[in-house]
This record gives structure tokens, C-alpha cells and sequence, in this order.
């Protein structure tokens, strides 16, 4: 494997480089913050004091009070926080509404509460992604209990008009659920202005730590905990708390607010695209069509696997992800390009390079010079 600092580091939806200054405020939370927040002496309060401040970092973060954010260990834990959690309080009301292109945090969660009896129905999108936001106001019917929906996709990048979504769930009495993991930081997002009451975040995708997330819980909002215990987080999440990664979550939320940073992520994206559509002539741009997030760019290379192509990116030091779930040996394509309905022959190609504040042109450069060669060397073999 190639040292840490040569390889080229394409894969920032899956996890993110953590700030320098992130690693060194945990380290000294670790170091002189150890004592428990919930211990009365000013030792104890001294830390609690840490989680407060990070928590108003968080809440300012999207446009939240203090008080409206529940630290968790990621963004699966706010999930299934959110969504168990708002279905508890409604016993009577046995629907739910959801996307066909949800993370498989949100997707397997609904599948189990479809064996326990919930009625699940999945909003389509069209060939770029785009939800069918008649299908999505006609599944909201006056007894569904959630409507959940994902911000900015994962795999594609595309781009939920959550806030217009919102407001039809909300209209029909419906609790709203939006999993923003990969859009916070990515754009701006002011929850003060939307209708969704339960959203979604976690700390590694923005340079923070692994580990830790947060659930927004809109004021007056009542859901219950999942992990019940000791008083804190204002009994939704008992447990003494992660104050290490809670800081750490705080400084890199600090630093995530949505300005040129995007901007510039989004121009070298762009230009990624551009030369390797130039060089490769059967790539094809996933959702190119659609709002997209600025740092995600899904490429189906037609009629190559996409595990090959993952292996010899990674033996040229080029980290990428397949947008494909490798099941039982075979990779299988997605269920967010399925549902886009893309040909399977571009599906299986698919490898999503996802770019960060980190990535610079000139490694932008060496990937649309390096791809070329590589596919080539593939399609001779095949
Ligand atoms: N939701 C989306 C859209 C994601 O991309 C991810 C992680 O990849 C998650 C949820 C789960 O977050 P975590 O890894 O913090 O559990």
C-alpha cells in the first residue's frame, strides 16, 4: 500500500479526513477533559461545559437551537433514533413513505418494520434521480405516521428538494424525517426554515470523527429514546457520553459552513468530469442532469466491471468506491442506479469518486490522466 500521503483520496462520501484541528482538540479532551459531564465537582461540569459549547456549534451548524440536538454515535444511530423513535408515539398510524434511493441505514430499518407490520411505500425517481414528487404527494395519505427521505444521495449526489417534500408530509400529519449526512457541509441547510422536525447528521463526512453524530429534534417534537439508561442528552440517549468526538464534532461543524470551499470542490469536480468524458468515450455521468451536491461525481464506465476498475485505480494509489454492493461475490448494481433505471452495462461499471476540501487540481489532473490508461488496459482484457 502506498503511504498515506501519496495516494490520491477520491472516496469522501464514505469517510472524510478528520481537521488537524479536530484531532487536536479531541486529543485534548482525552488528555485533560476525562472526568464524567455528569459529576457535580468543577472538574465534571468543566467538560459539560465541552459538550454545550459543541453542541451550539452543531445547532448553528443548521440553523437549530442548542436544545434541539441529541448527540449520538452516527448518523445509523440518528436514524433509527428518528424513525423508531417517531413511530413509537403513534401506534395508530401504521404508514410509512419513503424513497427508492434511501441510504441502507433508512432502507433496512423499513424493511424490518415492514416485517413488524408497517405499510412501506417507496417514492420512485426518474433517470437522473429526481424523485416523482406527484407519486411522493399522492402516497401521503392521512394515516401515514413518516415520511423519511434522504438530502443529498450518497452514491449520486443528487439533491432532494427536502424543504418542498417536507411541507406536503407535514400537511398530512405525518412526522418528517430527513437524513442529511451527506449534505451538511456540502450545502446550506437552515432547519429554522423547513418543516422536517427530525434530521439527520454525522461527523465523519464533514472532518470530523467516526463515531459520532447528531439527531435534530425540532422543538416540541416528542419521540423516544432507544437506548434508555442515564439522564443524558435530555433523556433521548442514555449513557455517559462520547466528549471526545462530541468536541471533535463541534470544531469540524464550526468549520463546515457551506462558502467558496464548495465553490472551488465544485469546479474541480466539474472539470473532472469534463476530461474524463473527453478521454473515455462509453463513461457515462450518473444524475449529471440534476441538482447534485459539489463534491460527488458517479461515472458508469460501460461494459467494464466496476471491481476491476477499483483494483487497479487502488494499485495507482486513486482511492474510489464502487456505486455497486458487493453481495455473495458478484457485485450487484446498486438499488439507487436500478432505481434510475440506467442500463445494467453502465450500472456495473459505476465507481463513485467523491472529492473534499483536501483535493487538489493537480491530483484531479493525474486521475483524468491515469483513468484512460487503466480502462484501456481493461478493455483489452475483455
Ligand atoms: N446516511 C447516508 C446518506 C450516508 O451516506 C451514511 C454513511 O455513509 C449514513 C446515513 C450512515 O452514517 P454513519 O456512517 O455515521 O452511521
Amino acid at each position: 500500500m502506498k503511504c498515506v500521503s501519496e495516494m490520491i483520496y477520491l472516496d469522501n462520501n464514505a469517510t472524510t479526513m478528520p481537521l488537524p484541528k479536530v484531532v487536536e482538540a479531541m486529543a485534548a479532551n482525552l488528555r485533560d477533559g476525562y472526568a464524567n459531564p455528569s459529576s457535580v465537582h468543577q472538574f465534571g461540569q468543566s467538560v459539560r461545559h465541552s459538550i454545550e459549547c459543541a453542541r451550539e456549534q452543531v445547532a448553528s451548524l443548521i440553523g437549530a437551537k442548542p436544545r434541539e440536538i441529541v448527540f449520538t454515535s452516527g448518523g445509523t444511530e440518528s436514524i433509527n433514533l428518528a424513525i423508531r423513535g417517531a413511530l413509537a408515539l403513534h401506534p395508530e398510524r401504521r404508514r410509512i413513505v419513503t424513497t427508492s434511493v434511501e441510504h441502507s441505514a433508512v432502507l433496512r430499518l423499513v424493511e424490518n418494520l415492514e416485517g413488524e407490520g408497517y405499510t412501506v411505500e417507496r417514492v420512485g425517481v426518474d433517470s437522473q434521480g429526481r424523485i416523482d414528487e406527484s407519486h411522493w404527494s399522492k402516497a401521503l395519505t392521512d394515516d401515514t405516521a413518516l415520511a423519511t427521505m434522504i438530502h443529498a444521495n450518497n452514491e449520486t449526489g443528487v439533491v432532494f428538494d427536502v424543504a418542498r417534500l417536507a411541507d406536503v408530509a407535514v400537511k398530512c400529519g405525518a412526522v418528517v424525517h430527513v437524513d442529511a449526512v451527506q449534505s451538511v457541509g456540502k450545502i446550506p441547510i437552515d432547519v429554522s426554515k423547513a418543516a422536517a422536525q427530525l434530521v439527520s447528521l454525522s461527523a465523519h463526512k464533514f472532518h470530523g470523527p467516526k463515531g459520532i453524530g447528531a439527531l435534530y429534534v425540532r422543538r416540541r417534537t416528542r419521540i423516544t429514546p432507544l437506548i434508555v439508561g442515564g439522564n443524558q442528552e435530555s433523556l433521548l440517549r442514555g449513557g455517559t457520553e462520547h466528549v471526545a468526538g462530541i468536541v471533535g464534532m463541534g470544531v469540524a461543524a464550526e468549520a463546515a459552513r457551506c462558502d467558496e470551499v464548495c465553490v472551488d470542490i465544485g469546479r474541480l469536480r466539474d472539470a473532472f468530469e469534463e476530461g474524463v468524458l473527453a478521454a473515455v468515450p462509453f463513461a457515462h455521468v450518473n444524475g449529471c442532469d440534476a441538482q447534485r451536491i459539489c463534491n460527488t461525481s458517479n461515472i458508469g464506465f460501460e461494459g467494464i466491471s466496476a471491481e476491476a476498475i477499483l483494483i487497479l485505480l487502488s494499485e495507482a494509489g486513486i482511492c474510489a468506491s464502487a456505486g455497486a454492493a458487493c453481495s455473495s461475490g458478484s457485485l450487484e448494481p446498486s438499488h439507487v442506479l436500478t432505481a434510475m433505471g440506467i442500463d445494467e452495462r453502465i450500472a456495473h461499471g459505476a465507481i463513485r469518486f467523491s472529492l473534499s476540501r483536501f483535493t487538489t487540481r493537480q491530483e484531479i489532473e493525474r486521475v483524468v490522466e491515469t483513468l484512460p490508461k487503466l480502462l484501456a488496459r481493461l478493455t483489452v482484457l475483455s
